[in-house]
């Protein structure tokens, strides 16, 4: 199981530094290396003084951030699917078919400004690798890039529409019947205007 037969993973960031133990406190500069060992990918996390005794080992990615103390978690699940459980579902699930749907999904949360890149890799077989970082819970996630042509980026658009529980967009041009609300549900995510 903990071979790299998964192409994509989330790693949570730490509540506390990976050296000296103590727990990040709000609003805090904190480090974090990636690294990639016989356990697969490696996440670290640590506070600014451990950084600077840290920071020249090797790593596949190094990047900064500030710490947020994550939200309580919400008290009812949510009923719909949105882009981010369905992209989480997806990754979850770690189905082979699901690398164009995973990375589109992955795209519409950074155009959202819900994941931010952070770096991109090139994995030993070439695929290119992005990782994002979700700004609220400071997780990493990391999406390999299918490097998709404009024609297969529609179609899986498309897809993924359908999956959000909207009307395809050609099916919903040739239906007159199709009421406006019901397209403009498409996008719709509730953690669109939560942006600080
Ligand atoms: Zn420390």
């Amino acid at each position: 199981m903990i071979e790299r037969t998964q192409d994509w993973d989330i790693r949570a960031r730490g509540e506390s530094c990976g050296d000296c133990g103590r727990p990040f406190a709000d609003r805090e500069t904190l480090y974090s290396r990636l690294t990639f060992g016989s356990d697969g990918y490696q996440r670290d996390d640590y506070c600014e003084p451990c950084w600077s005794r840290q920071k020249e080992e090797p790593a596949l990615s190094v990047w900064q951030s500030v710490f947020r103390v994550p939200p309580p978690p919400p008290e009812e699940p949510l009923k719909k699917e949105t882009v981010e459980s369905l992209l989480r579902k997806l990754m979850e699930e770690g189905a082979p078919g699901a690398l164009n749907t995973i990375y589109i999904l992955a795209v519409m949360l950074e155009r959202r400004r819900l994941l931010t890149e952070k770096d991109v890799q090139t994995r030993d077989d070439g695929m290119k690798v992005r990782v994002y970082e979700h700004r609220k819970t400071g997780e990493t996630f990391l999406i390999p890039d299918p490097e998709l042509k404009l024609s297969e980026l529609e179609q899986v658009q498309e897809e993924v529409v359908i999956m959000l529980g909207g009307e395809p967009r050609n099916k919903a041009a040739e239906n007159e019947e199709v009421s406006e609300n019901e397209d403009k549900e498409e996008y719709e995510d509730e953690e669109e205007d939560e942006d600080v």
